[in-house]
C-alpha cells in the first residue's frame, strides 16, 4: 500500500499542525493569565525550561558525523540567547548518535519547501523513528515535548540548519557547523536559530537579532538578539515547561 504514504503522510502533518497551533494558543492564554497574576504580586517569573535532544548521523561507513562533544559549545550558547533574550534555560536531555545508515533522503536532505514536501511524502521518517514517541497528533506528551536536533551531512544549496515550524518536533543542522577547525563554516547560532524557528519565530529583519536569515563566518555572522515580542512568543509556546512561581498553590 505504498501509494498511501503520502495520503497519510500529508493528513498526519496537517493533524500535527493544527493541534499545536491549538496547544501554543491554549498554554499562551494560560501562561499569559500567570504573567499577569505574577505582575501583580510583584514576583519575578523564573526561567521556563526548553528540553533538547540531539541525534547525530552516521555516514554510509557507519562513522558518526559528528562528536557529541562538538555539539556542546552550540547547546550552551543557545542556553545563553534564550535565557538572556527569554528568560528560558535550554536543558539537553540527551545526545545520542544513531549508527544505522540513513536513507540519502534523511543524510544529505532538501531544505525548507523541499523539506515540507519530503516530510508531506514521508520521506522523513528516519528522523521520526529516532525521534522519539512525540508524534501522535494530540497526545498529551506534545506539551513540554523536547525538541530534537539532528545533525545531518549535507543540506541542499547555501542552508545549514531548517526547521518546519511548529508541525516538527525537530529540526536539522550540517555538520559542519559544529567543525571548529572549519572557520568557513563554524557557526554556533545556527542552532538556536533553527530552535527558534521550531518555537514558531519567523525570520527578523536587524542583523544583529537570532532571526536574521543569514549567517556568514567567521565575519559576518548574525546577532543574538531577541526582541520583546520574540521573547513572548517564546514563552507561549508548548514546548516549555514553566519555571516555578513560589506560589502557595503552584504543584508544578
Ligand atoms: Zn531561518
Amino acid at each position: 500500500m505504498r501509494f498511501l504514504q503520502p495520503v497519510t503522510g500529508f493528513g498526519r502533518a496537517m493533524g500535527r499542525t493544527a493541534a499545536a497551533m491549538a496547544l501554543d494558543l491554549g498554554s499562551g492564554a494560560a501562561r499569559l493569565g500567570e504573567v499577569a497574576i505574577d505582575a501583580m504580586n510583584g514576583q519575578q517569573r523564573p526561567p521556563a525550561v526548553l528540553r533538547v535532544q540531539v541525534i547525530i548521523l552516521s555516514d554510509e561507513n557507519g562513522i558518526p558525523l559528528c562528536s557529541a562533544a562538538a555539539v556542546a559549545p552550540a547547546l550552551e550558547t543557545a542556553d545563553r540567547i534564550l535565557q538572556a533574550g527569554a528568560g528560558t534555560r535550554v536543558r539537553t536531555v540527551g545526545i545520542r548518535t544513531v549508527s544505522a545508515t540513513p536513507p540519502r533522503a534523511a543524510l544529505d536532505p532538501r531544505a525548507n519547501r523541499g523539506l515540507m514536501l519530503d516530510d508531506l511524502l514521508g520521506r522523513t521518517e528516519f528522523y521520526r523513528r529516532h525521534v522519539g514517541p512525540i508524534d501522535a497528533a494530540v497526545e498529551p506528551g506534545m506539551i513540554a515535548a523536547p525538541i530534537t536536533v539532528i545533525v545531518v551531512r549535507n543540506i541542499a544549496g547555501q542552508t545549514t540548519g531548517c526547521s518546519l515550524g511548529m508541525s516538527a518536533d525537530w529540526v536539522i543542522t550540517q555538520s559542519t557547523l559544529f567543525d571548529v577547525d572549519s572557520e568557513h563554516t563554524y557557526d554556533q547560532t545556527v542552532l538556536a536559530h533553527e530552535l527558534g524557528h521550531a518555537l514558531n519565530l519567523p525570520h527578523h529583519r536587524d542583523r544583529a537579532n537570532l532571526m536574521f536569515p543569514e549567517s556568514s563566518p567567521p565575519g559576518s555572522m548574525r546577532g543574538t538578539s531577541l526582541t520583546a515580542w520574540q521573547r513572548g512568543v517564546i514563552q507561549a509556546n508548548r514546548h516549555l515547561v514553566p519555571g516555578r512561581s513560589g506560589r502557595t498553590f503552584d504543584l508544578g
